[in-house]
């Protein structure tokens, strides 16, 4: 990851947040891994999609997502993946994976210093938090305790975010251990 994506590194872990919430949760969580065992391959990106393939358990699935940015991030009404596996669901396992791989090895890279001061601000006393939290996850090292330290922090004005990321975070954590 490059410093001059640092910036708007946060924002997009927002965004999937925002994301993880129109998937079904055990979806989320296993893309989520395929995600951390690095299973992309071949990912592509033109301008308003992204083709890859994602190495499933069964068979390599190929998926392509469709999005329209706005000051550098995709707006979330208009992203659409789809994928060559049978799964039913709008958003599959491997949606998630490619998902996670665009926004945070693709985006993050590219990014412009777009942002206004208000967002930097909020960033500082919103998402700086949540970003903590989603290293703790990337590096799959911290300690469960270290991460309860964080709610009870007031500079977090939103708490009830938080508790929702925090949550989705540990569970995410507990199911890596699982499998390791
Ligand atoms: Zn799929």
């Amino acid at each position: 990851m490059t410093k001059k994506g640092r910036k708007s590194e946060t924002k997009l872990q927002q965004w999937l947040n925002h994301f993880s919430e129109r998937v079904d949760y055990s979806r989320f969580q296993r893309g989520m891994s395929l995600y951390n065992d690095h299973h992309v391959h071949g990912f592509q990106v033109f301008p308003n999609h992204f083709e890859c393939q994602i190495e499933g358990l069964q068979d390599t699935y190929e998926v392509r997502g469709y999005y329209r940015l706005e000051n550098g991030i995709p707006l979330l009404n208009d992203y659409e993946v789809v994928c060559s596996c049978p799964d039913e669901k709008p958003i599959c396992k491997h949606g998630v994976c490619a998902t996670m791989y665009f926004i945070l090895n693709e985006l993050t890279a590219e990014q412009n210093d777009t942002e206004d001061r208000v967002l930097r601000e909020r960033s500082a006393q919103i998402e700086e938090p949540l970003k903590k939290l989603q290293q703790k996850v990337a590096s799959q090292t911290s300690s469960i305790l270290e991460l309860h330290s964080f709610r009870g922090s007031r500079n977090i004005q939103n708490k009830d975010y938080i508790e929702t990321v925090h949550t989705r975070v540990v569970s995410v954590m507990d199911e890596l251990k699982k499998r390791q």
